[in-house]
């Protein structure tokens, strides 16, 4: 197993990758009421009356364009969210398809890391 001190360090790095994954999201998504962990990406809301059919084309291009950016974010906030947990549980570092232990220098350029190396070239 790992030191707490190690855990503590990994623990900090994750919240704050957290707030900083949340910041990027939250500019252009809102948190969904209901599933905390899922957001929507903003669309603004154009009355149909009193745009011209050019800027509303632009509109709902970006909005095209923000959605793998989005999709992205949530991913990685969603690992950053169970890596989070699994310090809670105690199984924070153990490899999800061999359950040995993940290298400590893997974990510390990764903080979010699933699997260790071994599996990942697989
Ligand atoms: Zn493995």
């Amino acid at each position: 197993m790992f030191d707490k001190e190690f855990i503590e360090k990994q623990k900090e790095s994750l919240e704050k990758e957290k707030k900083d994954l949340e910041r990027l999201l939250s500019e252009f998504a809102t948190k969904d009421k209901e599933d905390g962990d899922n957001w929507k990406t903003n669309y603004t809301n154009i009355d149909p009356e009193e745009v011209d059919p050019e800027e509303e084309a632009n509109e709902v291009e970006e909005f095209v364009d923000l959605l793998p950016q989005e999709y992205t974010l949530e991913i990685k906030l969603k690992n950053v969210n169970e890596s989070l947990e699994k310090i809670e549980k105690g199984t924070y570092g153990i490899c999800e398809s061999c359950g040995r232990m993940i290298l400590e220098e893997r974990l510390e350029a990764n903080p979010s890391a699933k699997k260790c190396l071994e599996c990942l070239d697989l």
